[in-house]
């Protein structure tokens, strides 16, 4: 049986940085599923659809083919057979993800993949609903939160490396109110599982979370062989 580790949290927890080096350390697949999100959402943007347009938002869902591969270790995203990874990181797409990712038909296919993915191997997978909805029966779910103001500052110190100027006080309040949508949307809500250990990342480096989640792998790897 493949051995699956849940990571869930808010945008800018950690949650990406700390599960590809996991994943690199125990030689696990690192499926990034806010990216197949945002594969849709790109979609959605590129047909001009109101992401308040459920209907058209659901038709378009359904004509979609997300799927996923490596390159060179790099989790790749391709939309109906295009790869897209490069054009998945901007506060737009990230943005219209999370507006359409409320959406039963958006998360329905995408769901379906994920589960099958990590049936097949050893995988980290981070996300929203991973421990909740994708993989109930992970033997691992780590919740990484961190606060808000934490999270605006990191993404900030992100965007200035890149040469990228922005304003901490805007990304705060959209860091806020995408919170508030993953929270209290309908299907599949941010939230902690019931067994997942509840990790802040606020004061902690990434090495500290690091060690933190291979202690834990280790306690549960020997108990599950
Ligand atoms: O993690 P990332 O910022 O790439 O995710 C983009 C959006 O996709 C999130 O804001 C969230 O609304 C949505 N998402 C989700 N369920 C997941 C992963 C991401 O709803 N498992």
């Amino acid at each position: 049986m493949s051995f699956n580790i849940a990571i869930d949290g808010p945008a800018g927890a950690g949650k990406s940085t700390i599960a590809k080096k996991i994943a690199a350390e125990l030689s696990f697949i690192y499926v990034d599923t806010g990216a197949m999100y945002r594969a849709m959402g790109l979609l959605f943007l590129r047909k001009g659809i109101d992401p308040k347009n459920a209907a058209a938002i659901e038709e378009a869902a359904e004509e979609a083919h997300v799927t996923i591969g490596y390159e060179n270790g790099e989790q790749q995203v391709y939309l109906n057979g295009e790869n897209v990874t490069a054009s998945l990181r901007t506060e737009t797409v990230g943005n219209m993800a999370s507006a359409t990712s409320v959406y039963p038909g958006v998360r329905r296919q995408l769901t379906v993949l994920q589960k099958d993915l990590a049936a097949k191997q050893d995988v980290v997978m981070d996300g929203r609903d991973i421990g909740t909805a994708v993989l109930p029966n992970a033997q691992l779910k780590i919740y990484l939160t961190a606060s808000s103001h934490v999270r605006a500052v990191r993404r900030y110190e992100e965007l200035k490396a890149k040469g990228m100027e922005s304003d901490l006080s805007v990304i705060e309040a959209d860091i806020i109110e995408r919170d508030h949508r993953d929270m209290t949307r309908e299907v599949s809500p941010l939230c902690k599982a019931e067994d997942a250990v509840e990790v802040d990342t606020s004061g902690l480096t990434i090495d500290q979370v690091v060690d933190v989640v291979r202690r834990l792998y280790q306690e549960r790897a020997e108990v599950s062989v």
